[in-house]
């Protein structure tokens, strides 16, 4: 068994991409930085990128832990926003703002736009003690709807309507979304070039 330690304390992140490694070749346990043994530091998300997010979130808890380290950042790129929220996706409508919030805020700066087009992005770092670290993405295009539809999921779900379907995120079952959604195509990709025989490993 490997473990991994991943870079955050939300459990249900953790509880997403344990359930997507469980069903792949090698035995993998995902420990979050609650449940480590060390006492990790928090690491404040002040990048201009998602890839510089989770770099330093992955760099900084794996020299602090000494444990192989994976950190994710992810958030959603309207383009008649300029790519806004972008990086501040989770703290949109303020930095104590919540889901509901950051919908509503979303809604109403698109009031009057016909362009709807939307994407999530996903980066993924891997990052060794010494500070070696690598990343991959994954994308997932949509456009957003004019008012909230469905209860499952978080965030932007209840917006956002992936290609190809003509249900949200949010009235899609949660297994049906990873096979399709940025952070399901990023895992995918880390698997492909990180996991050999098994185990994860930088390139
Ligand atoms: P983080 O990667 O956990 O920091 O997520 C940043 C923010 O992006 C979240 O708080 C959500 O607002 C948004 N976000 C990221 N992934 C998703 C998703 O799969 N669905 C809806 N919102 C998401």
């Amino acid at each position: 068994m490997q473990t991994i330690l991943l870079a955050t304390r939300n459990q249900k992140k953790c509880a997403e991409l344990q359930s997507i490694l469980d069903a792949v070749e090698g035995q993998f346990c995902l420990l979050t930085v609650d449940a480590a043994p060390m006492s990790l530091p928090e690491v404040e998300e002040d990048g201009e990128t998602f890839a510089e997010n989770a770099c330093k979130k992955a760099i900084t808890l794996a020299a602090a832990s000494g444990m192989l380290t994976l950190a994710d950042d992810s958030g959603l790129c309207v383009d008649a926003l300029d790519g806004a929220p972008g990086v501040r996706s989770a703290r949109f409508a303020g930095e104590k703002s919540d889901d509901v919030a950051n919908n509503a805020l979303l809604l109403e700066r698109l009031r009057d736009v016909e362009d709807r087009r939307a994407h999530f992005c996903c980066v993924l770092a891997l990052a060794e003690p010494d500070g070696r670290c690598q990343t991959v993405s994954g994308v997932c295009k949509g456009t957003l709807r004019k008012e909230p539809s469905g209860t499952s999921g978080f965030g932007y779900d209840p917006l956002f309507v992936p290609d190809g379907f003509d249900c949200t995120f949010a009235e899609l079952p949660q297994r049906d979304k990873h096979r399709i959604s940025h952070r399901g195509h990023a895992l995918q990709e880390a698997l492909r070039v990180w996991v050999v025989n098994g185990t994860f490993q930088l390139y």
